[in-house]
């Protein structure tokens, strides 16, 4: 028996899982994602190059059959790798063996894996369509292409998994208020490469670690991938003092800093110029809402509904986690939708919360903390 139709807007990290999980209950889904389809002309955009996974997010991938094929994709991290200003590096590790450990993913080859999963369960993908509007009154959503040729698509049920800056929640919140609340953090990241080794250690640094360079009110961090290379993140004020994004505006002046801050960090990356000067200075915000439904036509799930800074590395790992719990109420509501998305929100908002908030504080133990001699590795899997 084929099920409601659910339209979703957005084929990114939780809108492929979910699209998954809910036409493996029968459900028939179809997903409309701004961007072209990355398994044909490549993955571009996106948050960051690679992503730490955690127990909580492998749990979920494991519910849709993928657990398997994301680890042969992974590289393990212990613990924390801390590289102090001055003195030796020293291995944090997460828990008391690898039965306690987090992975780096990349962010495109999990996509794509999720992009596949989703079309072999019979979920039909739409791409290079962008959600202009949404009437929720007359139940259809508004699609444009790449060349602004717009569509009309009719949509009982519409699940935004846009993203931080999702179109469908400003298309409900003009609708009905969702009483909307995105408190930025005051500081951007930017992103710069290791690459692989030449010989048969790929790696320069040790791989099974996640690195950090702890600096006080600033860092860099670096998660591996599996070909050797490193995805290095600079996380900094953005504007006001000195060190700033606004203070170190082009490779000279950071190259300078660097020299200074990140000694043992600086000749790793040889394409530090370009990659400093090229790529963009990430902003970085919390977004909290009242109000994640409009009864049961229209739902926002992942950062669409949650945003969160990203120190606990837990973004994509609760978003995850709440595509499996709402394709549960899904399946168990019937026609309901109403009770289930009020449910899914119960559920879930007060889990949100708490990483919101774990998230923040965890940017001060990463930057500052961990450097402290005394400091103890904590024991929370999924912490960076
Ligand atoms: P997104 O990944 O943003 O996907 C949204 C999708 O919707 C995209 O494909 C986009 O193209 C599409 N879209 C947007 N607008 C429209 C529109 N109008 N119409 C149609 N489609 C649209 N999380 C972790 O768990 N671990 C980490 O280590 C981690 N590291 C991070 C590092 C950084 C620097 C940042 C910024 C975030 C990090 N996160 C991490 C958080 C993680 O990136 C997000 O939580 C995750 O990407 C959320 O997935 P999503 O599918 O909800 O949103």
């Amino acid at each position: 028996m084929t099920r409601q139709a659910i339209t979703l807007i957005g084929g990114g990290l939780v809108g492929a899982l979910l699209a998954q999980l809910l036409a493996r209950r029968g459900f028939a889904v179809e997903v409309f994602e701004k961007r072209p389809d990355p398994r044909r002309v490549g993955f571009s955009g996106g948050r960051s190059i690679n992503l730490a996974l955690a127990e909580r997010g492998l749990q979920a991938l494991r519910t849709a059959g993928l657990g398997d094929d994301v680890m042969q994709r992974a590289v393990m991290m212990r613990g924390r790798m801390v590289h102090p200003r001055e003195g030796a590096s020293g291995l944090q590790r997460y828990g008391v063996d690898d039965s306690e450990v987090i992975w780096s993913v990349s962010r495109g080859g999990l996509n794509m894996l999720l992009l596949d999963a989703a079309e072999a369960a019979g979920v039909k993908l739409h791409f290079g369509q962008s959600l202009l509007a949404a009437d929720l009154d007359a139940r259809h959503v508004t699609l444009a292409d790449e060349h602004g040729n717009q569509r009309q698509h009719d949509a009982a049920v519409v699940i935004g998994a846009d993203g931080a800056g999702s179109a469908l929640r400003t298309a409900m919140n003009d609708y009905l208020p969702l009483g909307i609340r995105v408190e930025p953090l005051g500081h951007g990241y930017k992103e710069l490469e290791i690459p692989h080794a030449a010989g048969p250690n790929r790696f320069a640094i040790e791989p099974n670690a996640l690195h950090i360079w702890p600096r006080g009110g600033y860092m860099c961090i670096a998660l591996p991938n599996t070909e050797g290379s490193f995805t290095v993140t600079l996380f900094l004020p953005a504007h006001d003092k000195h060190p700033s994004f606004d203070t170190l505006p082009d490779a000279a002046t950071a190259a300078a800093f660097f020299r200074e801050d990140f000694p043992d960090l600086l000749p790793l990356i040889p394409r530090f110029a370009e990659d400093y000067d090229s790529h963009p200075v990430g902003s970085l915000s919390t977004l909290y809402l009242d109000r994640w439904h409009i009864d049961g036509r229209a739902l926002l799930i992942g950062d669409a509904a949650h945003a969160i800074v990203p120190f606990h590395g837990q973004g994509m790992n609760c978003g995850f986690e709440d595509t499996v719990v709402l394709a549960d109420l899904l399946a168990e509501s019937g026609s309901d939708t109403g009770d289930a998305f009020a449910e899914f929100q119960r559920i879930r908002q007060p889990n949100a919360d708490a990483i919101a908030a774990m998230a923040l504080e965890n940017y001060i133990e990463m930057r500052d903390s961990v450097a402290d001699p005394r400091y103890l590795a904590k024991r929370d899997l999924g912490a960076r």
